[in-house]
């Protein structure tokens, strides 16, 4: 065995990729981004037990979000930047350790590596194989899992200058963990819902960065259609970075239009003044092996999610900035006031054809908390009238494995009376089907990006309040979430945290949950998967 990852959802035989990734990374990749997780654990060994205050370090902190995030799936797959931000983090932690002399530590602290080959020889002894026993080390690696979603959402807020140092805290605390022998799998299973909880407050923090800068998202038909002008296609969550991209495009005869977790931008009031923000081209992240040859023009990333490309042609198109990052393609950093020059990919739009159109027409979003509690009077009379019997949470992720057909189907044969409600790029696989409304309330409501999620949370809350009930499990909505990735995994233990229960899960469990410890998910939270579309809808309607 050469590598072994099993963090995401395709992940090889449903239990580990071990020779490449499904996801296109390969044994090198993997190897340096398991001892760069490695190296935030020796960070946060010193910061614990030097009990460093997090408020003094706060390079540090921004760091460690970063680095936590570069390993996220399909976020980056440069050696080379990961490498060079390997030695980076041993650098903030040999500073550190200068704080902390009279403190004994571990070999996370302590470890040296002077080359590309003694990192990857490190890397083979710390990687997730490195943890012998099966249930601590799943139980080790969700904790892990969440806080990589975590630092993600929470590397977006603080883009928009937002923070929270509590968020940080514990990441140090919870990274610590992962390295204690003396942990029991209760402790680490308490440890989990704790992630969960702070999960919460990350998604909180960034839906406070997001609607502060942004506005509150409102009710909004997004063009998935062309415009005649050449353009630049961008992808991921990162607010800030469209929001420069934006300004830097202004009266320049370039359109910028989103891809797949970017489409939720249109949603908010800020950006439609932008006249040259022309619509949403394609659909999910996996889409773009087709999507991005028609499109024609540059493509940015700000985060995941990144296929290898096919062509060369294509890869020279394709700029990154933030966490991301792909071999051979430039990467836009900020300045020092946080500025990104987006010069080069505007002159290469400028030289572009304009995209092809794929599709025509319009989708409508923006059903995020403040827009949906705008419609609280409305949807309550429809749950009492009996109009609408049921919501469907169908959060989530959107995968390439045909497996995800089940959610397509699922959504055409709902019954009519019922309601889904969503976040994430779970969407594609439903919302351009014409499901209809009820009494002007149409059938799927798109909160925005996943962690928007929290968006869904707060309107389950919500409705808890307005109609008297003692347990948010009594409302009429089921959970059938569908998951790829580790922001997914923090939006997971967020609604566990939040006393949500009955969640299924799909189109697969996790590859890295134990048998003991999807148990312990089963017990505790009726966590559950996902069988066939008929079967499943009866179950969730009672019948
Ligand atoms: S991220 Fe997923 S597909 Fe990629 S190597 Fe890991 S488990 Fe495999
Ligand atoms: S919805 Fe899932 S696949 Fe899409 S960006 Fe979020 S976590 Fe990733």
């Amino acid at each position: 065995m050469s590598m072994f990852c099993f963090q995401c959802q395709e992940t090889a035989k449903g239990t580990g990729c071990e020779i490449r990734g499904v996801c296109g990374k390969n044994e090198e990749v993997a190897k340096l981004q398991d001892l760069l997780v490695y190296t935030t654990k020796g960070i946060a060994e010193i910061v614990v037990k030097g009990k460093l205050d997090v408020t003094s370090i706060n390079e540090v902190n921004h760091q460690v979000l970063k680095s936590l995030f570069i390993t996220i799936t399909n976020a980056n797959f440069d050696d080379g930047a990961i490498e060079i931000q390997i030695n980076k983090m041993i650098g903030f932690r040999n500073e550190l350790k200068k704080q902390v002399s009279n403190v004994s530590l571990g070999d996370a602290a302590e470890f040296e590596v002077s080359d590309r080959a003694s990192m990857l020889e490190k890397a083979s002894k710390v990687g997730v194989l490195s943890t012998e026993n099966e249930d601590v080390r799943s139980l080790r690696e969700m904790i892990i899992y969440g806080l990589k979603g975590m630092a993600a959402y929470t590397d977006h807020a603080l883009n928009i200058g937002k923070e929270n140092f509590d968020i940080y805290t514990f990441i140090y605390e919870a990274l610590v963990a992962t390295l204690d022998d003396s942990l029991s799998a209760d402790e680490l299973v308490a440890l989990t819902l704790k992630t969960g909880e702070f999960g919460v407050q990350a998604m909180a923090l960034l839906d406070e960065a997001n609607t502060s800068k942004y506005g509150n998202p409102e009710i909004t038909s997004v063009n998935i259609g062309v415009r005649s002008n050449p353009a630049i296609l961008i992808s991921g969550h990162d607010l800030a970075d469209l929001e420069q991209l934006l300004e830097q495009t202004k009266g320049t005869g370039v359109d910028v239009y989103t891809h797949s977790e970017m489409l939720p931008a249109h949603y908010y009031p800020v950006f439609k003044k932008y006249d040259n923000f022309a619509g949403n081209y394609g659909g999910s992240w996996w889409a773009q092996v087709t999507e991005f040859e028609t499109f024609n023009g540059p493509i940015l990333f700000t985060t995941n999610c990144i296929v290898p490309p096919r062509s060369e042609e294509i890869r020279k198109r394709i700029f990154t900035s933030g966490a991301s990052g792909f071999p051979g393609c430039p990467h836009i950093e900020a300045d020092e006031n946080g500025k990104k020059d987006f010069s080069a990919i505007i002159e290469m739009a400028k030289q572009s054809k304009p995209p092809v159109e794929i599709e025509s027409g319009s989708i409508v979003g923006g059903f995020a908390h403040n827009q949906v509690f705008a419609l609280a009077d409305k949807v309550v009379d429809a749950v009492k009238s009996g109009a609408i019997k049921k919501f469907f949470v169908m959060a989530g992720c959107d995968g390439r494995m045909k497996s995800r057909e089940y959610y397509t189907e699922f959504a055409k044969k709902l019954p009519k009376d019922t309601v889904i409600l969503t976040a994430g790029c779970a969407k594609y696989r439903y919302n351009k089907l014409d499901l209809g409304d009820i009494g002007g309330i149409p059938r799927v409501l798109d909160a925005g990006q996943c962690n928007d999620s929290y968006s869904l949370a707060v309107i389950a809350l919500k409705l808890k309040e307005i109609f008297a009930l003692k347990d948010v499990n009594e409302l009429p909505i089921a959970y059938n979430i569908a998951w790829y990735e580790q922001k997914a995994v923090i939006v997971l233990l967020a609604l566990l945290s939040l006393g949500i229960k009955n969640i299924h899960l799909g189109p697969t469990l996790p590859g890295f949950l134990s048998p003991n410890v999807a148990k312990v998910l089963v017990e505790k939270f009726g966590i559950a998967g996902v069988g066939q579309v008929d079967d499943d809808i009866k179950l969730f309607m009672g019948e």
